[in-house]
């Protein structure tokens, strides 16, 4: 059985180590020169943690990443409540901090090891399906060489501009939310122990400030200006680096056709409230191989459909109600994080 995977990103990386362990011959591409150092996923959660764990990668992502046993919540400059995030001391925790682009050199070191290279500067430009299988064309960035890879089956995990989902021709639901988004990564020092820190308001700004190790904090705001909102709560020392986004609901019609499917950010994207993304879209990665192996995609098109979507629609409602401006859900704001059960919920 050969897989081709369009996208080396955190997804399609698990994908390879999901497939490559049952044996299947994998080649993948992508259209970047390597791994991303950009501030995105920082949170691992326990799902990620059970599934990469018979290839060694969360032992590996573990022993780099930063146990994440309490956050402490503000509401603007008073101190709302600490949570302790439940869960911490098993063998695989609720919860681990670690930059994404060192996630990443986790899985791709892993994936080198079964033998697998990645063919980075290549991007699918095209892709057809045959009676017994599927071929890609990848196209070189710079060089303009052509190759075409012939397989069983595919998997798009190219990100939310997917290639694979675009020639598939798969629609997208779009929705967008307000605002740009901010994020920074920054050597900070802080007057409080706690791994992680939510700043609420009452006027819908809400900060997450995130250890990712090295005295190193991940800082994401709703609003364009995360570095005045932490240092209001923090020393703000070196800005190692800083940066603005968008945040789209999105969640594609169907999450695959045929021989080819699609995960991750290629089918679904959502805020980073509950840090989601990036584990829901490795639980798409082993999805995708277990109904490689049943020779049945019909089926992961079917469960992970409603997995997205339930995912989407659970992160929207948190953040609607960490950004709250109306009175009462400020009370029931305040009210439900105060329990454990709110945090354990979102994080998943
Ligand atoms: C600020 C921020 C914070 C976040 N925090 C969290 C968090 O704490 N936890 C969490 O789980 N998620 C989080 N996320 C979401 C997370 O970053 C994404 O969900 C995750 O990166 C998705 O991984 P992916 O592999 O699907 O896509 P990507 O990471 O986008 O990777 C896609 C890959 O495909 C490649 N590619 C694109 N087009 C082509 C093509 N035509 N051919 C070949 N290759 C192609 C790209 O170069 C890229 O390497 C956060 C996101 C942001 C922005």
């Amino acid at each position: 059985m050969h897989v081709y995977i369009s996208g080396a990103g955190p997804v399609g990386l698990a994908a390879a180590i999901a497939l490559a362990g049952r044996g299947y011959r994998v080649t993948m591409a992508d259209r970047a020169a390597g791994i991303t150092n950009e501030a995105r996923a920082v949170g691992v959660n326990r799902n990620s943690l059970v599934l990469l764990s018979p290839s060694g990668a969360a032992a590996e992502i573990m022993a780099r990443a930063t146990l994440v046993r309490t956050a402490r919540v503000m509401e603007d400059d008073r101190r709302l409540t600490e949570l302790t995030i439940p869960g911490q001391k098993r063998r695989l925790p609720t919860l681990v901090a670690l930059a994404q682009g060192e996630t990443e050199r986790v899985l791709l070191d892993i994936v080198q090891r079964h033998g697998i290279e990645v063919l980075w500067n290549f991007e699918t430009t095209g892709l057809a399906e045959t009676a017994d299988g599927v071929t890609a064309t990848l196209t070189h960035r710079t060089t303009g060489e052509t190759r075409e890879i012939r397989a069983d089956y595919g998997f798009g995990a190219d990100g939310s501009h997917s290639a694979v989902r675009r020639l598939l021709g798969i629609a997208m639901s779009e929705r967008m939310v307000d605002g740009t988004w901010s994020v920074a990564d920054a050597h900070c020092e802080t007057p409080w122990r706690n791994e992680a820190c939510a700043v609420l308001s009452r006027v819908g700004a809400v900060g997450f400030f995130i250890t990712i190790g090295g005295g190193r904090y991940r800082l994401i705001s709703n609003r364009p200006d995360v570095l005045t909102l932490a240092s209001r709560h923090m020393t703000v020392k070196d800005v190692l680096q800083e940066g603005t986004f968008t945040v789209g609901l999105r969640v594609a019609e169907v999450m695959g056709k045929g021989r080819v499917a699609i995960g991750g950010d290629a089918a679904h994207t959502h805020s980073p409230v509950g840090g989601r993304g990036m584990n829901l879209g490795i639980a798409d990665a082993f999805a995708f191989a277990e109904a490689v192996e049943d020779r049945d995609l019909a089926a992961y098109r079917a469960a992970r459909l409603g997995d997205a979507q339930k995912t989407v629609a659970l992160t929207d409602r948190a953040y609607r109600m960490l950004s709250t401006t109306n009175p009462m859900g400020l009370i029931a704001r305040n009210a439900a994080l105060k329990t454990a059960g709110f945090v354990t919920g979102l994080i998943g």
